[in-house]
């Protein structure tokens, strides 16, 4: 039970951006109705974004704009009542985290870029007061991923045991570990051009996650690999395939 191969075992099944991308879902991409349906269906973590607006605001959308507006050029209040493609408006990060309380559901947050290195360590920060301030700091509640370098490296220092899965796929495991960081969150290419860098990774106690994972063949394929968790817009999908394979093994 549990152990799909000899690398693998259990699987973590993260709901990219939300869980969105099928037909009983919220129909859009970082709704609240979408973190609501993840939760509903007791997925292991639901993938968010959080972008800041001009005003240091912090809402979460998967795009840099809304309805062609751009978030950062914006302050919140000339954002605040555009809506999302299923009528829902635009979440603030608040919303979010409140909705991310009524359930075990992982809160993935994507640290988005946030226009320049200064604003971009002023959204990680405003991020973990907002931890705070719901009261959900709490590394079994909530983990990070980030394509800034130095995002990841200031969630280390300020939310250490966090993890947190650094995204931009050009570092090994080993060089990661340097860094002092403790997860990577690789496209499938990084991983299977690097396949000693799944068990090179849990050597060195660091998180693997592989995104967007959605074709069965290669869900089977990072399952048998090892990976700590797989990122995907179809999670029915992979939950389907981890049944088969925990099926298989028995
Ligand atoms: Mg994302």
């Amino acid at each position: 039970a549990g152990g799909t191969s000899a690398g693998g075992g259990h699987v973590n099944i993260c709901a990219h951006r939300g869980f969105w991308n099928c037909a009983d879902a919220g129909h859009a991409q970082n709704s609240i109705a979408s973190l609501g349906l993840a939760q509903e269906f007791g997925f292991w973590g639901s993938e968010f974004d959080v972008q800041m607006t001009k005003d240091c605001f912090l809402v979460v959308n998967h795009d840099g704009d809304i309805n062609g507006k751009s978030i950062h050029d914006n302050n919140y209040e000339d954002i605040k009542d555009e809506l999302l493609s299923n009528g829902e408006k635009l979440a603030t990060l608040s919303q979010y985290l409140e909705q991310g309380k009524k359930s075990k559901t992982v809160m993935e947050l994507e640290i988005k870029g946030a226009g320049s290195p200064e604003r971009d360590s002023i959204a990680t920060m405003l991020t973990l007061q907002a931890l705070k301030d719901h009261k959900v700091f709490d590394p079994k509640r909530v983990e990070f991923q980030a394509f800034s370098f130095q995002v990841c490296k200031l969630l280390a220092r300020y939310a250490p045991g966090f993890s947190c899965l650094y995204l931009e796929g050009d570092l090994s495991p080993e060089e990661i570990h340097k860094e002092g960081l403790n997860g990577i969150a690789y496209s499938k290419h990084v991983f299977m051009n690097h396949p000693e860098w799944v068990q090179d990774a849990k050597a060195r106690g660091i998180k693997t996650d592989v995104w967007t994972i959605n074709e069965p063949d290669d869900m089977r394929y990072f399952v048998e690999a090892g990976l700590d968790q797989i990122e995907s817009d179809y999670p029915l999908v992979l939950r389907e395939v981890l049944g088969e394979l925990e099926e298989k093994a028995k």
